[in-house]
């Protein structure tokens, strides 16, 4: 009986191992360069060394190292030969047992009862190779996967739930041709024989403001160059677009609407085929067709102004059209605001000086954008829906926005950084925290190993009161008195001592660089960031006025209706700031991730000009300690594999000794001193806790475990 738990458990452990494992299929079949398991190098390996053996095995296409059940991945920019069905086939039924070092921490828990979810957290900076990594972990899963009718139509949806949401949320960067602008988690559900039969995404704060502006070098979303460049004749006539990128005000602003390594016109056809297989309705991709042309039309959109200085709008058939909204409402929903007055409501016109009109404007198609893409989500999520209540294993997969800073910085890289503080943190606290503070109260001789704990700089972004956060959202409870600057001065007066906080105030001494004033910088785990304060307030509260809303609902589009319900009350309380909910996603994710095993991938970015066979040491050394790799590889080799409190141990292993029990009296810990005398343990391969027995390799417990095979 125990051995079938074993065996179940095996699967999913070697299943978890096997995927990241398969990574790196091409070595076996060739020589191996440099050392594949950065456990294995000399116990005292200096970071040179650690940065030696990454390039030598990155300039030999060898872009996997292990550190222990921690993968480290280097970007090759370029495709590689090491994905393909047989490279993988190469690799299954590889049973992880035989790959000696490299599963110690994971199997902590192994051998017992437990029917374990797991996790896999790809991290790194913008550009490093999160996405790609998630989509061959993915990729592996088709191949892996039984093959049924029913269980290969689940597959595909999974496969092409990845091209749409790229489309939707994805787009280039001055770091990344194709980088994330949103969050995603994804769980794939397994049968108990391992097919893959459902799966769920959850996406996290996209970062709408990239639909109205783009900086220089940027794009917006892939999905609108796909429409334009990609689109057939039909559907373009439909729709009164031109093939013309040029034509739309919210395509141009970043000045690089087309991109050598983008082709927008097979990505379209892409895009297409997955909404179909992912079974959106004709009348669905009607619908969603029309609100992104709609969102271009609306760019479109220019003011003029009448002889009061009200702005007035001009008609603008395709739009009101396309939204299925009278003209005439759609005119009045721009150019004049409702507000609350005491008992009555009030309408104003908007000064067409002021720029009110385009900042509704640009409120509006965010808001189109922002709710289309939760609503394509949803959708997919029905796609991949398992409606079989049978328990499920779960792996799930984060692959979100790295780390990035740009020449000017701004509240959607606030919050992009925050979150790669927050999984730094959850990183440190399942792998350098727990383990060493473990080994600490059971009074395990051990030699700490010291490392940065990012939780200081968490803090001062969140903490209650006093945190960035919360004085952000104070400013934005003051409107018509706050602005950027008071909410830069506020934090000047309260956060201003903070060894990781600089203004142009109090800034030089720490950094030693001139800062402009209305500028911050946060000194992060991963590096130095300035922020410019512009536009914070506005993006945190990000309003979208109550006519703006009041038009939407009277859309007969059905994504819009969907989107803009009537039921949606039109609180006179205020709805959470942008960075709040942003907040609270974050430790709802933090609790799912918590509840699961971890296994991580460490994505390294070799060099900043996106080019194949250019390993900058000093990017990768920058990277490598940011990411805590060192203490990592230090904890991992002096630690312990596995260890289990003596109660369990025992009561698993006694019948080994059946001589020794049922008769025999005494602790738990005495009773394991006993049996692991009598199992001939070394001294060296174990130790004892105060309340755990710690085991140093595997490979003990293995031997013990074949031991009731005799
Ligand atoms: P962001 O945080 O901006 O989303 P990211 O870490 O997700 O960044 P990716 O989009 O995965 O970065 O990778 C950037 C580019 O690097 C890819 O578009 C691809 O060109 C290249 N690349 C990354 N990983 C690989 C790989 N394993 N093989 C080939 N090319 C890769
Ligand atoms: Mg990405």
């Amino acid at each position: 009986m125990t051995h079938m738990v074993l065996e179940v458990k095996e699967s999913l452990e070697e299943r978890c191992n096997q995927i990241l494992r398969n990574m790196e299929a091409s070595l076996t079949a060739r020589d191996r360069v440099g050392i594949q398991d950065f456990v294995l190098l000399d116990p005292h390996t200096s970071e040179s060394a650690f940065l030696d053996n990454l390039r030598k095995r990155f300039h030999e296409n060898l872009i996997y190292t292990y550190i222990g059940t921690l993968l480290v991945s280097v970007n090759p920019y370029k495709e590689l030969d090491i994905y393909s069905k047989k490279q993988m086939d190469t690799y299954m039924g590889v049973n992880f047992f035989e790959l000696d070092n490299s599963i110690s921490e994971k199997l902590n828990t192994w051998g017992m009862s437990e029917f374990n979810n797991h996790f896999i957290l790809i991290s790194g900076e913008s550009g490093a190779g999160k996405t790609e990594a998630s989509k061959k972990i993915l990729q592996f899963y088709a191949v892996s996967c039984p093959s049924t009718k029913l269980l290969n139509n689940v597959r595909d949806r999974l496969l092409l739930s990845n091209p749409v949401l790229e489309a939707f949320g994805n787009a280039k960067t001055l770091k990344n041709d194709n980088s994330s602008r949103f969050g995603k988690y994804m769980d794939i559900q397994f049968d108990h024989q391992g097919g893959a039969v459902g799966g769920h995404i959850l996406s996290y704060l996209l970062e709408k403001s990239r639909v109205v502006h783009q900086n220089h070098g940027e794009r917006n979303f892939h999905i609108f160059y796909q429409l334009v460049e990609g689109g057939e004749e039909d559907l373009l006539r439909w729709l009164g677009l031109e093939r013309n990128c040029k034509n739309y005000r919210y395509l141009v602003q970043g000045d690089c609407a087309k991109v050598s390594s983008i082709n927008d016109k097979s990505d379209w056809k892409t895009v297409r085929k997955a909404l179909s297989v992912i079974e959106f309705s004709e009348s669905d991709t009607e619908h969603l067709f029309g609100i992104i042309a709609s969102v271009l039309h609306l760019g479109n959109i220019k003011f003029d102004v009448d002889a009061r200085g009200y702005a007035t709008l001009n008609n603008n058939q395709e739009m009101h059209w396309l939204l299925g909204i009278p003209n005439q409402v759609l005119q009045q929903g721009l150019t004049h605001r409702k507000i609350e007055a005491k008992t009555e409501e009030v309408t104003l016109y908007l000064k067409y000086k002021t720029n009110q009109t385009l900042y509704a404007r640009d409120a509006l198609a965010k808001a189109i954008y922002g709710r289309t893409f939760n609503w394509l989500v949803n959708k997919i999520n029905e796609s991949l829906a398992n409606k079989d209540s049978s328990r499920k294993t779960v792996i799930g997969l984060l692959d979100i926005y790295g780390f990035e800073v740009f020449s000017v910085n701004s509240f959607e890289q606030f919050c992009i950084n925050y979150c790669n503080e927050k999984l730094q943190q959850l990183f440190i606290e399942l792998t350098l925290k727990s383990e060493q503070e473990e080994y600490e109260m059971e009074g395990i001789e051990w030699e700490p190993v010291p490392y940065f704990n990012n939780k200081i700089i968490c803090d001062l972004v969140e903490e209650k009161f006093r945190g960035i956060i919360s004085l952000l959202d104070e400013e934005c409870l003051r409107p018509g008195e706050a602005t950027d600057i008071t909410f830069l001065e506020k934090m000047e007066e309260k956060i201003g001592g903070h060894p990781h906080f600089v203004t142009h105030k109090l800034g030089d001494q720490k950094t030693r660089k001139t800062l402009d004033r209305g500028d911050f910088r946060l000194l992060h785990y991963a590096g130095e960031v300035t922020y410019c304060v512009v536009g914070f307030l506005d993006k945190n509260n990000d309003l979208l006025y109550r006519n703006g809303k009041e038009v939407m609902r009277q859309s007969k589009n059905a994504i819009i209706k969907h989107c803009f319900p009537s039921t949606e009350p039109d609180s006179k309380r205020r709805p959470e700031t942008v960075v709040t909910q942003f907040k609270s996603s974050l430790v709802g994710l933090t609790e799912i991730l918590m509840s699961k095993e971890p296994w991580y991938v460490r994505c390294i970015k070799p060099n900043e000009a996106k080019q194949p066979g250019h390993f900058n040491d000093v990017l990768v050394r920058h990277q490598v300690k940011y990411l805590g790799l060192m203490e990592h590889l230090r904890v991992r080799r002096a630690g312990f594999a596995y260890r289990r409190k003596y109660e369990i141990f025992l009561q698993r292993y006694k019948p080994l000794c059946p001589d020794t029990w049922p008769n025999w009296k005494g602790t738990a810990a005495e009773g394991v001193q006993l049996l692991i005398k009598h199992l001939g343990y070394k001294p060296d391969e174990y130790k004892m806790g105060r309340t755990k027995i710690f085991i140093r390799h595997p490979r003990t417990l293995f031997a013990t475990e074949d031991a009731f095979q005799v």
